[in-house]
């Protein structure tokens, strides 16, 4: 049987950066990722916040270059500000810098830096359960000391660590269109369905677009959602559709069990308001590598993930989290609800329910 000191359980940004400083810290490091090619097929809106932004919603960060320096050729678009556009085409803009990227490119990047530290990654790879420091998957079983789940939103690591899933992820699908977009992100509330939104992510000549919804308010499919998106707008899709759930109720309650971590949307690591979750899943990966680390070398307790990542994120993850459900009692029940929220909550109050911070004192 193959064993190592840390497997890590997908090769989405969670687990590239865990395993790359699991790995420069010199532990031996596999990564099991089921999908045969790393970040393909892209299922994101491929946004990044600007580092500015990263570190005025989370200011107790330290040393963000040291995960947050992409190379410029994976810098899509430098993008200026977010459009939020209300069910009857009122739009607040608001100044927000970022950039848009490539998915499936950019997790590649994180993959190839983990695998330069010195970790093994083992594509078209399913971890199927753990048990006793062994972790069964479709190609036999490995054992290992500890163990990473970074296995996104319906995460089989933290069901075999006892620890609980994601509860409500809403559903969420993108596609590629072509055209100029300008360099402002749009945000669509309403006009789709009660509780969907959509989203034209500019690009280089392309943009990426896109329909969330919360199934609390709608029952319709996703599918006809887009469609009915994609018309409003004239579009035609480039690429396949393809979705995935994202995690709509913050962080779960523990994130640490035995030997064990979860990290990113597994952990439900996402800024509950917006959906975004990449940033976050590589500074909660940086943590969770190194403590994995830590516990191997000296013994130290994996509990100081749990502090650690909840010291910088935990509170604006909650206030997200309670924005979000604000939004959903109050705006998101019907396009004339969302509209009155909206022109109530106004721009400097809507700035701060996409940073996480409060919108009433
Ligand atoms: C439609 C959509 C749009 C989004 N847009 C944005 C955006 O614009 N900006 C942003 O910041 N965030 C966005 N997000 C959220 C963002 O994609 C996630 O927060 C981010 O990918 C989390 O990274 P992760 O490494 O935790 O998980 P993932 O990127 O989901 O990676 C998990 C990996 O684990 C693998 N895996 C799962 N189960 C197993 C198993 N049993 N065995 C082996 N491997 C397994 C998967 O194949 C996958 O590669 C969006 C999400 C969706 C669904």
């Amino acid at each position: 049987m193959d064993s190592v000191d840390v497997l890590i359980v997908g090769s989405g940004p969670a687990g590239s950066v865990a395993a790359r400083f699991a790995a420069q810290a010199g532990c031996s490091v596999m990564i099991l990722e089921r999908r045969p090619k790393v970040g393909y097929p892209v299922r994101c809106g491929e946004f990044m916040p600007s580092d500015k932004e990263i570190m005025d919603m989370f200011p107790k960060l330290k040393d963000e270059q040291e995960i947050f320096d992409i190379p410029q050729e994976l810098r899509c678009l430098d993008t200026v500000g977010i459009d939020l556009i209300d069910p009857e085409d009122r739009v607040t803009v608001l100044d927000f810098k970022g950039y848009t990227t490539d998915r499936d490119r950019f997790d590649q990047y994180l993959a190839d830096l983990a695998c330069e530290a010195g970790a093994d990654l083992s594509l078209a790879h399913a971890f199927d359960r753990a048990k006793d420091n062994v972790a069964y998957t479709d190609k036999g079983e490995i054992g290992y000391k500890v163990l990473i789940g970074a296995d996104g939103p319906g995460s089989r690591v933290a069901q075999s660590l006892g620890l609980q899933k994601n509860r409500n992820p809403y559903p969420a699908v993108t596609a590629q269109v072509k055209g100029d977009f300008g360099n402002h992100t749009r945000m669509f509330f309403g006009g789709i369905a009660p509780g969907a939104y959509g989203w034209i992510i500019p690009k280089d000549g392309r943009a990426n677009v896109g329909v969330g919804f919360s199934p609390r308010f709608a029952n319709g499919s996703l599918s006809s959602y887009f469609d009915k998106f994609m018309d409003r707008h004239g579009f035609t899709a480039e690429t396949k559709v393809y979705g995935k759930y994202v995690p709509s109720e913050g962080p779960i309650p523990r994130t640490v069990s035995g030997n064990g971590m979860v990290v990113g949307d597994a952990a439900g690591q996402v800024i509950s308001v917006n959906g975004g979750g990449i940033p976050l899943a590589m500074i909660a990966g940086r943590i969770c590598g190194k403590t994995a680390a830590e516990n191997i070398k000296n013994g130290a307790s994996l509990e100081n993930y749990e502090t650690q990542w909840r010291d910088i994120m935990g509170k604006p993850l909650k206030t997200a989290a309670f924005n979000k459900k604000l939004a959903d009692f109050f705006a998101f029940r019907s396009d004339s609800t969302t509209k009155m929220c909206m022109r109530i909550l106004g721009q400097r109050r809507m700035g701060n329910l996409i940073r996480c911070k409060r919108i009433f004192p």
